[in-house]
């Protein structure tokens, strides 16, 4: 069974002209209600995620800088990341519909499921907010995983077009956590080199996958399947959380890759091939980022059908590009190497 959350709310978090919207979300919920497979899927509702779940990646200090911030009106932490007063409170809800959902599949009660929410998480680090971020929404349910459900190893799997920095840093020496990111080089936030692999007890237990401007379909599945998939059967997750980001999509208007939805449809496969292969099925899905609104629609749509096994994912109405994406061999051997995967 599939379980997805979805709350009206977020829309209290939201800034004029801001590109992290509340029409992204609308999208979403207009796009689940005119799907038949779809409208009928079990919805959960989690408690706001606790303070203990929150500080096993953000210490108190940073907590309360931030429930001070939005008890003060709200504001800017930097020139792209807000809070309105309700933001704390939504991105507590975000996280706790997430550990719910975490709960359910861990529990057996659900083989896999959604978070549909923002805002996104993956660039708050522990102690920063930034970029679009507030709370480190995937690395927190990774902690809970192993805290509430005693999991000794958990994948995070990162296909947000952007480096998701603030996972990486919240799991950077945690052995028991990997963390493999694919984004496009030279972008937002910077960070995602390929000798970013983790520190102390958790060297090799971070992958980065930066990949050109312009990579398509073909090379990003590639890179999974010869670097991801490799590094996943050698770890052996026993839960797969994935950052679903759809920014990769060629018509994103933050990203320069050349993806499209049946491009990130097939990403989210080879995820549900690991869990399949590792996990018994485990595995679960938070929305990052994915600023087409339309675009991001039709992505989580096609996501969700292949967590239900649905069948024939709907057609891709975008198309794929017609530009053939750069040749990614170099590179490919170059990361397994790296990760000494022969
Ligand atoms: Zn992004």
């Amino acid at each position: 069974m599939t379980v997805i959350t979805f709350r009206e709310n977020h829309a209290l978090h939201a800034s004029r002209g801001h590109p992290e919207r509340p029409a992204r979300l609308e999208a979403v919920r207009d796009a689940l209600a005119a799907d038949p497979t779809l409208r009928d899927l079990r919805r959960l509702t989690g408690a706001p995620a606790s303070r203990e779940a929150l500080e096993r990646v953000h210490p108190p200090a940073y907590l309360d800088r931030l429930t001070a911030a939005c008890r003060g009106g709200g504001g800017s932490f930097d020139v792209d990341t807000y809070a309105t007063p309700h933001s704390l409170q939504i991105a507590s809800e975000t996280c706790g519909d997430l550990l719910a959902i975490m709960d359910a599949v861990c529990t057996g009660e659900a083989s896999n499921g959604f978070t549909i929410s923002r805002p996104p998480g993956h660039h708050a680090s522990p102690e920063r907010a930034m970029g679009f971020c507030l709370l480190s929404t995937a690395a927190i349910a990774a902690k809970h995983a192993q805290s509430a459900h005693g999991l000794r190893r958990v994948l995070v799997l990162d296909m947000d077009v952007h480096h998701g920095n603030g996972t990486q840093d919240a799991l950077y020496a945690d052995p028991s956590a990997m963390f493999v990111s694919s984004h496009q080089t030279g972008l937002f936030p910077g960070t995602g080199a390929i000798d970013e692999i983790g520190a102390g007890a958790g060297e090799g237990f971070t992958a980065n996958l930066p990949v050109p401007a312009g990579t398509d379909d073909a090379g990003m599945l590639a890179v999974y399947e010869s670097v991801l998939v490799p590094l996943a059967d050698r770890f052996e997750p026993e839960l797969v959380i994935v950052s679903a980001g759809y920014d990769a999509h060629r018509l994103d208007p933050l990203g320069g890759l050349a993806l499209s939805v049946a491009g990130m449809t097939d990403l989210v496969r080879v995820a549900r091939r690991i869990a399949e292969r590792h996990a018994a099925g485990r595995i679960v899905l938070t929305l990052e980022g994915g600023y087409n609104p339309e675009v991001l629609a039709h992505s989580v749509v096609s996501s969700l059908r292949v967590l239900l096994d649905a069948g024939a994912v709907p057609s891709d109405p975008f198309g794929p590009t017609r530009q053939r994406g750069p040749d990614l061999t170099d590179l490919i051997g170059r990361l397994r190497r790296r990760h000494r995967l022969g």
